[in-house]
């Protein structure tokens, strides 16, 4: 009996996770006109340079944005061409990059600079199989280039897009039935509209970080509210929308 309710659960999920084009674009419209009036006017989105938009993914990772920025400017006043970067001293970048810590990111940033110099002439790879075979550069990472700098049509996954994604498509208790993370990527990969997954992802990092956040979500006022399946009240309004009293 078990089993079978443990298998029922999970097959409620792989549904959950992939809905139809009609719930696609109705998420995709909210989003982006919810991004149109909530956008954070962040440097790394004045620029389409992509050393300059690696060096503030490599230090978004696991840093708040408001103590990146100043780094970011900071960093890259130091250091404003990849070139820059990969001829300094390792002890300088290090000394630089304080005090945003994890030290071996500066390390890796000024690695993928050197690799980027000797095997790309300079320009740091628009294919994520390349990206990926860098030192601190993860799927994330190589979603967030190559949709940010390379405007591809990208997915990217990170703890604030999978709650965001978690939180709409399967609400609380399939979401703690998910194991790993490939169905969420997969999901992020079908939710992408067309040429436009670099407003796309920059919506889901906004929205994640300001209205869905981990400890107070703002449902009243949001806009995937009628559909979001973590909506307080949304299990009861999805049975009377499938008909259920
Ligand atoms: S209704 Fe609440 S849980 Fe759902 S997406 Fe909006 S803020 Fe997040």
């Amino acid at each position: 009996m078990r089993d079978r309710a443990h298998s029922v659960t999970l097959a409620a999920v792989t549904r959950a996770l992939r809905p139809d084009s009609a719930s696609r674009r109705r998420f995709q419209r909210a989003l982006l006109g919810w991004y149109a009036r909530h956008r954070r006017d962040l440097p790394w989105r004045r620029t389409d340079d992509p050393y300059h938009i690696l060096v503030s993914e490599i230090m978004l990772q696991q840093t708040q944005v408001d103590r990146v920025i100043p780094k970011y400017h900071e960093f890259l006043t130091r250091y404003p061409t990849i070139e820059s970067l990969a001829a300094a001293r390792t002890a300088d970048v290090t000394r630089t990059w304080y005090p945003l810590g994890y030290n071996v990111r500066p390390v890796n940033l000024q690695g993928i600079a050197r690799e980027t110099l000797a095997r790309y002439d300079g320009r740091l790879p628009d294919d994520a199989r390349a990206l990926r075979a860098m030192r601190g550069i993860g799927p994330y990472t190589a979603g967030a280039i190559l949709s940010f700098a390379y405007r591809r049509d990208a997915a990217l996954v990170d703890t604030n897009v999978r709650r965001v994604l978690g939180r709409v498509f399967l609400g609380p208790r399939r979401l703690r039935r998910l194991r790993g993370d490939r169905a969420i990527w997969r999901l992020a990969e079908t939710l992408l509209p067309p040429r436009k997954a670099y407003d796309h992802n920059q919506a889901l990092m906004d929205f994640g970080a300001t209205r869905c956040t981990a400890r107070a979500p703002r449902c009243p006022r949001c806009p995937m509210r009628s559909f979001c399946a973590s909506y307080p009240g949304a299990a009861a309004r999805d049975g009377r929308r499938n008909g259920h009293a």
